[in-house]
């Protein structure tokens, strides 16, 4: 079992605490960020506004829910 999977960690964009595997900020390509801030530095470099951002993010939590239950 991976210990890693388990540990949590702080957003430091957002500042929630989130478990799942870290997104590297496009910003300085050195910062971890949770799934979420990752996902949104993506939509907004193709030039996604920011309702459609979380409008999308829902999306794949609702995705990502279903998965794993
Ligand atoms: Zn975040």
């Amino acid at each position: 079992m991976k210990t890693e999977e388990t540990m949590n960690r702080i957003c430091p964009v957002c500042g929630r605490e989130y478990h799942d595997a870290p997104a590297l900020s496009r910003v300085d390509n050195t910062t971890l960020i949770c799934p979420d801030c990752g996902t949104r530095e993506a939509l907004c470099s193709i030039g996604v506004g920011e309702a459609e951002q979380e409008e999308i993010l829902g999306i794949i939590h609702r995705a990502r829910r279903g998965e794993d239950a």
